[in-house]
């Protein structure tokens, strides 16, 4: 029996009660397919760690995580600790440290799920943003000097580079290729950033001539709100800057419906080392502790990390009972405008699993 070792990190908020939910499923599965098992070891960091120890993980962290098979990922940020020193002293830590350089961000709208766009339809809405991981606008060159003085100046600098650019692109060009539309939209801002983006679309255009089967155009950022919002079925895969495609995916959660159902893989495509999954939400201060967090998140992102396995029939099952617990109005939480708890729909998502229950549902897990 193959046996996959798994890292959990729940980290603050929400992600201490999604991540134990996300674990209880990846049981469930295993138990259900008997064909593989997993082995899970659980990570404390966070901003608890941060209070004791003033660092978010240890110096030596990403040595304990090296040798797993994947990392389940809830949040990274608490509302005693800034922003900056939690994501960085985190989450960006491990993307950076691992090399998980392509950010993979699927959005359906899933049945059972109202979108805030009128007349969209199942169909209409069926992407996967790939998000630059590595560089870009995040990749933390810049400084800030002279504080609290006249003379005060701060900058964050875009770094793009060449082999960064086009192992981004062609990894969202490949799949693109793997997906039925075979269509790849390009986010640029190259009328305004004359330097970096300008060399990015230039590097889109040559790498698109190795995939003459994907059909690929180009949106300036800003545009591309207005057409995810007006002709969302226009789109397929998408790909962008890390900040781009941090605010896009964003909203393309909130028009899938909620950002309590969107899930995010960080992968490194070289499988050097363990790629990451995580649901796309923060910790949710305003909810945290009170047991009411959606869950299915978490629950597409463990479907992402079982694809990632290469174990595609349980990552289908996982799918199918997520599409199963959307479809089902007395398991959505408050997000969705119910009242179910997490621990309600987890034990619902792994009954469905237990049970074995015929996949009512078109399934694909991004693709
Ligand atoms: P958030 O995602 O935590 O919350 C935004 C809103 O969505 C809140 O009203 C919240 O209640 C709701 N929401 C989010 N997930 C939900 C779920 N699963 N079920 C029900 N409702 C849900 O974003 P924020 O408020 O901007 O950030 C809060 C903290 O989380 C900040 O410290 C931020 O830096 C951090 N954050 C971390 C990550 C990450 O680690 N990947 C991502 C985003 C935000
Ligand atoms: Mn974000």
């Amino acid at each position: 029996m193959k046996r996959y070792r798994i890292a959990t990190i729940p980290g603050d908020g929400i992600g201490k009660e999604v991540v134990p939910a996300g674990q209880r499923l990846m049981a469930a599965v295993a138990k259900a397919m008997d064909s593989f098992a997993f082995e899970f070891e659980n990570f404390d960091w966070g901003g608890d760690y941060y209070r004791r120890f003033g660092v978010m993980m240890p110096e030596d962290g990403l040595d304990a995580l090296r040798d797993k098979d994947a990392i389940l990922f809830g949040s990274a940020g608490d509302p005693d600790i800034p922003d900056h020193v939690t994501l960085w002293g985190l989450r960006l830590r491990i993307c950076q440290g691992f090399d998980q350089y392509a950010n993979v961000r699927p959005t359906r709208l899933l049945p059972g799920i109202e979108s805030p766009l009128r007349h969209c339809r199942i169909e209409d809405l069926n992407w996967v943003i790939v998000r630059e991981n590595s560089e870009g606008e995040y990749s933390g060159i810049g400084g800030r000097v002279h504080q609290g003085h006249p003379i005060e100046v701060a900058s964050d600098v875009t770094v793009l580079t060449r082999p960064g650019v086009e192992r981004i692109l062609r990894y969202a060009f490949r799949l693109a290729q793997s997906r039925r539309r075979k269509q790849l939209t390009v986010v640029t801002k190259s009328n305004a950033q004359r330097h970096a983006m300008v060399m990015w679309d230039q590097i889109a255009r040559e790498i698109a001539r190795e995939f003459p089967d994907v059909s690929c155009d180009k949106e300036l950022v800003d545009a591309m709100t207005v057409r995810m919002v007006s002709r969302p079925a226009s789109l397929d895969t998408v790909v962008a800057t890390n900040l781009h495609a941090d605010i896009l995916s964003d909203l393309a959660a909130a028009l899938a419906g909620s950002l309590g159902i969107a899930p995010t893989a960080n992968i490194d495509p070289e499988r050097r080392y363990p790629s990451m999954f995580e649901p796309i939400h923060g910790s949710a201060f305003d909810i945290m502790g009170k047991g009411i967090a959606n869950p299915i998140g978490t629950f597409w992102s463990v479907a992402m990390l079982l694809d990632h396995l290469g174990e595609a029939d349980a990552a289908r099952r996982v799918m199918s009972a997520v599409e199963y617990a959307t479809a089902t109005p007395a398991l959505h939480t408050r997000d969705l405008g119910g009242s179910a708890t997490t621990e309600q729909v987890t034990a619902a998502v792994c009954e469905r699993i237990r049970s074995g229950a015929e996949p009512p549902y078109a399934l694909s897990v991004g693709a």
